[in-house]
């Protein structure tokens, strides 16, 4: 682009990499920013810099956490034996907000896609593999979103996970076929989580 500052051009390449965001609404939000005071724009870049500096992911279930190990990992109350394993924190949070499920979770940052390279290596399944092995798990309930690549990955956590003589369950159907678990009202999830099958 020319005829504009290089810091403006910096800023709106950097928005336009954010996810659903194109170039025409880097450049709105930019130009929005102008408009603001130097006070409002701050704000935001700490709030920014706050986050990447004390935000880490939780050594144990990969969840986002400002202290490691992460509230749910450290909490004596919550059971133990039973592991929830989901793509994205987004999830463990809907999950969470059902108030329906007090176990532990694990965080696989991904799903299976082998036709995008995404292999286990790319997600996080060793790890998974070594606290069923390492722990005192009776449970691993499969919460990956209703669609191929949750498939997949369901069904390849329950194969290398046989070994260790772990139940391994899915989340009942009834959410959506090809939808985004996130999403799903909360009683719905509530049921799925409650009505879990076997996943063989
Ligand atoms: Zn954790």
């Amino acid at each position: 682009m020319s005829g504009i500052p290089k810091t403006l051009e910096n800023l709106i390449d950097e928005f336009s990499r954010l996810p659903g965001i194109g170039r025409r609404s880097a450049k709105r939000i930019a130009f929005h920013l102008l408009h603001k005071t130097p006070e409002d724009s701050k704000a935001l870049a700490k709030a920014l810099v706050d986050f990447v500096e004390n935000v880490h992911f939780c050594s144990i279930c990969h969840s986002i956490t400002e202290n490691d190990p992460c509230e749910i990992c450290a909490d004596p109350r919550r059971q133990r034996s039973i592991i929830c394993v989901v793509e994205e924190v987004s999830d463990l949070i809907a999950i969470e907000a059902t108030n329906s499920y007090r176990g532990l979770y694990h965080v696989l940052g991904g799903v299976l896609d082998p036709l995008s390279g995404i292999g286990p290596e790319e997600i996080t399944i060793d790890s998974l593999v070594e606290r069923v092995k390492s722990g005192d798990i009776d449970e691993v309930v499969i919460a990956a979103n209703p669609n191929t690549e949750g498939d997949t990955t369901a069904m390849f956590i329950a194969k290398i996970l046989a070994p260790f003589g772990v139940e391994v369950t899915r989340i009942a159907r009834g959410l959506p076929v090809g939808g985004d678990l996130e999403f799903a009202d909360k009683s719905t999830l509530s049921r799925a989580i409650e009505n879990r099958v076997p996943q063989l």
